[in-house]
C-alpha cells in the first residue's frame, strides 16, 4: 500500500509498505478521505513534538472496513466508518479520575498514518472511538470527527459554560475558529469573531457570526459588541503567544478565557495580576477530547452541523505537499487527501 511518511520538515516521502494484518480486536480500514489539520501543518513546517519524524503522517480520516480481526462483532468488512486517532488506556491515574483527555498513555497509544491507502485501528480505539458513518455524511465530512471532538471538549465538557444569552469572542478564523462558531451559535451565544483575512470574515458572517472585525479594530469592536463590558468568554484559536496575552483585554470581570490553540513548548506568557485576581478571570487550557465528546461530535455532524464549506479542495496521496504549501500561504481551510 502507499503511505506518506513525514521525513523532516517540508519533506514527505511516498512509501510502498505491506498492508497490515489486523490481530484480535483490530480493524483494517481502507482510507476514503483524510484531512489536513493545523497540527499537521505545524509538523510539516517545523516539526511537532507529538509527531515523530521520520514517521507515518495524518490523523483525521474516515473509510471503509477492509478486514476485521477476531473478536469483532459490531463491525464487518464493507462497513463505512469514522474514527478518531486516540482512545484512553482506562488504566492510568488520570483515567481513574475520568480525565480521559489527559490519559498518560493517550499520545503513546495514538495512531498516525491517515495519509495512506490503509490504516490499522488498534483494539482500544475500536472499542471506544470507532463508529459507523451515518449515510447522510460524506467521507470528508465524517473525517471532521476528530477536530470537532476537540471543539466539543473546549465548549461543552471541561468548561460547562453557560452559553445561552452569553457573548463570546473567537480569535482566529481557521477551521477550528469556524467549528467554535458553529457550536457556540448552536448553544445560543452571541459571537464576535476576529481574523486577518477579510474573505474569511465574510465566511464567518455567512455562518452566523453576529459581528466580525479585523484584529486591528478588535478593541473598539469588543466595546461596541458588549457596551464596554467585555465578553463572557474568549476562545483563543491561534496558538500565538501575543494573542494569548491580549485575550485578557477583551474578557469581562468574572469571565473566562479558553486557550484552545497550543503554543510552542517552553514558551511563557504574562498576565495582569490585578485583572486575574480582582476581576476573577479564569484562564483555562483545552486539550484534546474524551470519548463522550466524540459521541457528541458524531451526533452534531449527523444531525445538525453543515461543515462541507471547511473542505477547500481534494488531492491524491502523491500530491500531498501541495495542500500543505497552500495552507502555509493561508490559502484554503482544510484539504481532503483522497488515496
Ligand atoms: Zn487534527
Ligand atoms: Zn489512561
Amino acid at each position: 500500500m502507499l503511505a506518506c511518511y513525514l521525513i523532516k520538515p517540508e519533506q514527505i516521502e511516498l512509501r510502498d509498505l505491506p498492508i497490515p494484518e489486523p490481530s484480535d480486536g483490530e480493524i483494517l480500514v481502507k482510507v476514503e478521505a483524510a484531512l489536513t489539520c493545523g497540527t499537521d501543518l505545524k509538523a510539516f513546517l517545523r516539526g511537532h513534538s507529538l509527531i515523530p519524524m521520520p514517521g507515518p503522517f495524518g490523523h483525521e480520516f474516515s473509510g471503509t472496513i477492509a478486514e476485521v480481526g477476531k473478536k469483532i462483532r459490531k463491525f464487518k468488512p464493507g462497513d463505512s466508518v469514522m474514527s478518531v486517532h486516540t482512545a484512553p488506556c482506562l488504566k492510568c491515574l488520570y483515567c481513574a479520575k475520568k480525565a480521559f483527555n489527559l490519559c498518560e498513555n493517550l499520545m503513546s497509544n495514538k495512531i498516525l498514518g491517515a495519509y495512506a491507502e490503509y490504516i490499522l485501528i488498534p483494539s482500544h480505539i475500536v472499542r471506544q472511538n470507532l463508529y459507523h458513518k451515518p449515510s447522510n455524511l460524506s467521507f470528508e465530512e465524517a473525517a471532521l470527527l476528530e477536530p470537532l471532538s476537540c471543539v466539543v471538549h473546549s465548549i461543552n465538557n471541561i468548561n460547562k459554560l453557560n452559553l445561552k444569552g452569553s457573548k463570546s469572542l473567537i480569535i482566529g478564523t481557521g477551521p477550528i475558529g469556524f467549528l467554535h462558531l458553529l457550536c457556540l451559535k448552536l448553544k445560543g451565544s452571541e459571537v464576535l469573531i476576529t481574523g486577518l483575512e477579510s474573505d474569511r470574515l465574510q465566511i464567518a458572517k455567512d455562518k452566523g457570526a453576529d459581528m466580525v472585525t479585523p484584529p486591528s479594530e478588535l478593541d473598539k469592536a469588543t466595546n461596541d459588541f458588549t457596551n464596554g463590558m467585555g465578553v463572557d468568554y474568549v476562545f483563543e484559536c491561534t496558538g500565538q503567544l501575543d494573542v494569548w496575552e491580549r485575550c485578557i483585554n477583551y474578557v469581562r470581570r468574572g469571565g473566562k478565557i479558553i486557550l484552545f490553540g497550543g503554543a510552542k513548548k517552553d514558551t511563557i506568557v504574562t498576565y495582569d495580576t490585578y485583572r486575574l485576581h480582582y476581576d476573577e478571570i479564569t484562564v483555562q487550557g483545552s486539550f484534546h477530547f474524551k470519548p463522550e465528546d466524540v459521541r457528541i461530535a458524531l451526533k452534531l455532524l449527523r444531525d445538525i452541523l453543515k461543515t462541507s464549506f471547511l473542505i477547500s479542495g481534494r488531492y491524491p496521496l502523491k500530491d500531498i505537499a501541495i495542500p500543505f504549501r497552500k495552507l502555509s500561504k493561508g490559502e484554503g481551510l482544510k484539504y481532503a487527501i483522497i488515496p
